[in-house]
């Protein structure tokens, strides 16, 4: 079981970051590493957003393969978390995210904004193998 530390500062960027690109849905991934020196524990440090180019952003993203290659080829600063919001869908994986070819990244962030008010982040991990599944993660906002 997967347990992720994130910090106050990101979470709030997260949220700012996504309504300003409202009513389209905001992507981007979730840099960081090992927390506590354990695999199952992830420290995030940093969130770099990633522009949306999917046809219908309103209720899908695409990321450009030329925009998030350079992150994936860092070895330095690892990818551990694909990041996209939900304008109006609650923040569970929808029929696309369970397509999604991220699965491999090793954990998947929902932001929903059904609750306007409300923002709503959720932690998945995907597995495909061989029916698609998700179950949610532990997080911790703060230090
Ligand atoms: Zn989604």
């Amino acid at each position: 079981m997967v347990n992720v530390y994130i910090t106050e500062e990101l979470y709030k960027g997260l949220i700012s970051y996504s309504l300003q690109r409202l009513p389209e849905e905001a992507c981007g991934f979730i840099l960081g590493g090992q927390a506590h020196g354990k695999d199952e524990e992830l420290q995030v440090s940093t969130f770099i957003p990633l522009r949306n180019i999917a046809s219908n952003p309103r209720n899908r993203f695409e990321i450009s393969p030329a925009e998030l290659l350079p992150y994936l080829m860092d070895s330095k600063n690892p990818v551990i978390g694909l990041f996209h919001s939900h304008p109006t869908a609650p923040p569970v994986p929808s029929e696309q995210d369970l397509q999604t070819l991220w699965h491999s990244i090793p954990t998947y962030w929902i932001l929903s904004f059904q609750q306007l008010q409300h923002p709503e982040l959720q932690l998945y991990q995907i597995k495909k193998a061989p029916q698609t599944s998700y179950h949610k993660l532990a997080f911790v906002i703060g230090q």
